[in-house]
């Protein structure tokens, strides 16, 4: 077992009253804390030197094969204190899984899921006083993997660092869950057959940035992505799921169809919905049944869901041809709402934890 060795110093951690300031009003991804992990692989060694170290810059060869042919990977999931202050996260194990899956396509090594789990453990023990206490905040956690082999050739690298950084993180919607308008992107894809869609790698979000701005210059929070082949399957957004939720309950998402991400926050979803009784039809879903389903009322909500907002409601789909959806003042949908509610209650420990996702971290204070 790759044992985790503690370099670190009292001295390096924030002094209290910095971090607690930091902690008022951390808003997301702006701040780190004290430490973090990192863990070496060598084609030859395998993975070693496993550490958790101060916080702070990593040397990196200009020559670094991440630099020059993105191959890189991450994830995202949160910490979360609980009302008797024991510490969580949720479904560690998935992202472990996950990681693996997303190292196998960017020809990356595949990291022990148990070596995963108790690295993201120690290190949240250790920083234990950077998870925040107040209402939706949360610590955010970001596992990510590089390959960085100093050679130029193109082959995959024989060199590859696993790191996990970690930064507080407020409420997503400070005031209140607000409904967003997305934008349909037709012309500009994040994926296509047989590519990257279904890892969580870097490259897929640069793919996503120029489509995120238009989507901003047309007062879009968020961009829609459709199969490039169609113009019309949904696939997903840039980092979020979307399901649709019919008149009689029932939802509907894109099914994995390799271009999309296997959200960890969609498959809690698809449960929880099941545990109430409402089926979910994961299956091709397009713009147009979303549309016409609107327009008769047999389509009443449309949710986007992901590790840092949960689930964000849709209230309008934009695209070139003008308004496609709009559900006005019906957005956010009543059961948007309560499974939003559910899913954070689980997450924070205001709701029974039915299916053993919450995975305990460090004791009650
Ligand atoms: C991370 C991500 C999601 C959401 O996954 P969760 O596990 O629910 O956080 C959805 N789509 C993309 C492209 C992503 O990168």
């Amino acid at each position: 077992m790759t044992e985790l060795t503690l370099r670190h110093t009292p001295a390096d951690r924030l002094p209290e009253a910095e971090r607690e300031a930091i902690l008022a009003d951390p808003g997301f991804g702006k701040r780190f804390t004290d430490h973090m992990v990192s863990i070496v692989w060598t084609h030859d060694r395998g993975w070693h030197d496993a550490e958790l170290v101060p916080y702070g810059p990593i040397p990196i060869d200009p020559a670094s094969s991440v630099l020059h042919y993105g191959q890189e990977i991450f994830e995202g999931l949160k910490a979360y204190r609980h009302p008797n202050g024991e510490v969580v996260t949720f479904r560690p194990e998935e992202n472990a899984r996950r990681l693996n899956a997303s190292a196998r396509r960017l020809a990356l090594p595949e990291l022990p899921e148990e070596l995963f789990v108790r690295a993201i453990d120690e290190l949240v023990r250790l920083d234990a006083a950077w998870v925040p206490g107040g209402a939706e905040q949360s610590l955010y956690l970001r596992p990510f993997m590089i390959a960085d082999e100093s050679f130029l050739g193109v082959r995959a690298a024989e060199r590859a660092r696993f790191l996990v950084i970690a930064s507080p993180a407020g409420p997503y919607f400070t005031g209140g869950v607000k409904p967003v308008s997305i934008w349909l992107s037709q012309e500009l894809a994040r994926a296509g057959h047989g590519g990257t869609g279904a890892a969580k790698c870097g490259g897929n979000y640069a793919a996503s940035l120029l489509p995120t701005r238009v989507a901003q210059e047309h007062g879009c929070a968020q961009v829609l992505f459709t199969d490039s082949n169609t113009a019309d399957t949904i696939d997903e957004l840039g980092g979020m799921n979307l399901f649709l939720v019919r008149s009689d309950g029932t939802l509907i998402t894109p099914e994995l169809n390799g271009n999309i991400l296997a959200g960890i926050t969609r498959d809690s979803l698809i449960r929880l919905a099941a545990d109430r009784g409402l089926a979910t039809e994961e299956r091709a879903v397009t713009v147009t049944e979303w549309r016409e389903g609107a327009a008769d009322g047999t389509i009443t909500e449309a949710f986007a869901c992901g590790t840092a907002a949960v689930i964000t409601p849709i209230s309008r789909l934009l695209g070139e041809d003008g308004t496609l959806v709009d559900f006005g003042d019906r957005a956010p949908g009543a059961l948007t709402v309560s499974l939003r509610d559910e899913l954070t209650g689980i997450q924070f420990g205001t709701v029974p934890d039915r299916h053993g996702w919450v995975h305990r971290v460090s004791d009650a204070a």
